[in-house]
């Protein structure tokens, strides 16, 4: 027997519903606020997400999916969506024309040790703002992210915030967390103490219990903001306060990805017993210098599906979507039964056609198939140009069947 790879699921039934209801949710608030779609391969160079994410975060060291073509181009199944959509706002020359918006959806790939919410081939929804830098852009993205979460029922999460700062910044803190950490080293992880040779700042996103003590005590990055970075932190985080988003400062999120300056944020759920991030973003600087392009800075996030899929097993109800199954009595009444069909079908009314089997089966399946109006067609019926209708599915016990004339049934069910 086949099984789906590990780590990678297959979606249908309920959980294809809850998908599209997520997705097209979101697509309607990206698309209030002017995004418009943009889809890029699954494929990249694996170049591009070395020179954007950076070689010593975990994705990229740990997690990718890399192998080499039939060509013998290194290539990588895409583990997150900024890298991409970057690289394709330089290859067409979109950033000649600022400000790009866009947003995405699409699987991603992460060689990670499956767990709950934590898969190899997951879906995230982002949104990419470039070339309009100002505290009101970072306030208006977070204020999307938090629209989306909200639009699909989910109310009880918080936007964990941090601000990156500016190069200098960023060059003065690591500075601080070098003397620290070196102060540390011997109780380190091995991996910490490669890091703090090659890039300190991926210590503090270290899941080593020790390292994570030790990071408890480190310097805080809001300590060593240049003055210009903390005038703009301190403009997004009133800002929304005006939009009623709930924030709170985390002073060690710096997000698993090395492109990021200035704003971070991460939305975390407040109850039940997931607490995983829901999704996460930030500001970038140099992202489109890195390909090539303009020198423009750009703000983005990326919600992961499948974790919000998780969180909403307790609440979703699936759409009340009417469905009609036309159901001929026996082979006689196929073709009147089938004429019918295609008159629902043309009219926009979403029906079944169920001619297999005996009229118990029949009933049988069209249950199964979800319907809850039947249209059945006898011989008696059809001589007197009529069809019986059986609502299905109906807690009520009168009025469960209804004759009417085979004319008035598209009406009929229009009116429904
Ligand atoms: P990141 O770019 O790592 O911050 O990811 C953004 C969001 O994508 C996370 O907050 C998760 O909701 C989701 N995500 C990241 N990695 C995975 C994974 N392996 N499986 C499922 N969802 C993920």
């Amino acid at each position: 027997m086949f099984r789906s790879v590990r780590g990678m699921k297959d979606l249908y039934g309920r959980e294809s519903d809850k998908f599209d209801f997520i997705l097209s949710n979101f697509r309607r608030i990206g698309e209030r606020y002017g995004f418009g779609m943009i889809y890029t391969p699954l494929l990249e160079y694996t170049e591009v997400f070395h020179r954007s994410i950076g070689d010593e975060t975990d994705v990229v060291s740990k997690e990718m999916y890399t192998f080499l073509d039939k060509g013998e181009e290194s290539v990588t199944l895409r583990p997150e969506g900024t890298a991409g959509v970057i690289r394709s706002i330089v290859c067409e020359h979109m950033d000649q024309c600022l400000p790009v918006k866009l947003m995405y959806c699409g699987e991603m790939f992460r060689y990670d040790r499956p767990q709950k919410g934590r898969f190899r081939q997951f879906r995230q929804f982002g949104i990419e703002y470039v070339g309009d830098k100002s505290p009101y852009t970072d306030a208006i993205t977070i204020a999307i992210a938090a629209d989306c979460v909200r639009s699909i029922g989910l109310f009880d999460f918080k936007i964990s915030l941090n601000s990156l700062g500016d190069d200098e910044s960023r060059e003065n803190y690591t500075k601080a967390i070098v003397k620290y950490f070196s102060r540390h080293e011997e109780r380190l992880s091995e991996e910490s103490r490669a890091r703090l040779k090659k890039n300190p700042l991926r210590i503090l996103d270290s899941k080593n219990k020790q390292d994570i003590e030790i990071c408890s005590m480190a310097p805080i990055l809001l300590d060593y903001l240049s003055k210009e970075s903390r005038v703009y932190f301190n403009r997004v985080c009133s800002l929304l306060e005006d939009y009623s988003i709930n924030y709170e400062v985390n002073n060690f999120l710096v997000r698993g990805l090395d492109y990021y300056s200035h704003t971070a944020f991460e939305i975390l759920p407040t109850s039940g017993s997931y607490r995983e991030a829901l999704g996460g973003g930030g500001r970038y600087d140099k992202l489109l210098s890195v390909f090539g392009g303009q020198d423009a800075s750009g703000i983005g996030f990326a919600i992961g599906i499948d974790r919000l899929m998780l969180l909403m097993d307790d609440f979703f109800v699936q759409n009340e979507r009417r469905k009609v199954a036309v159901v001929p009595v026996s082979e006689d009444e196929n073709p009147i039964a089938f004429s019918i069909f295609r008159d629902l079908q043309h009219c926009g009314i979403t029906s079944e056609f169920i001619h297999l089997g005996n009229l118990a089966k029949k009933m049988k399946i069209a249950d199964r198939l979800g319907c809850d109006i039947a249209i059945i067609l006898g011989e008696n019926e059809i001589q007197s140009q009529n069809a019986t209708i059986k609502f299905m599915n109906t807690r009520e016990t009168t009025n469960k069947t209804k004759i009417i004339r085979i004319s008035d049934i598209v009406n009929f069910l229009r009116s429904k």
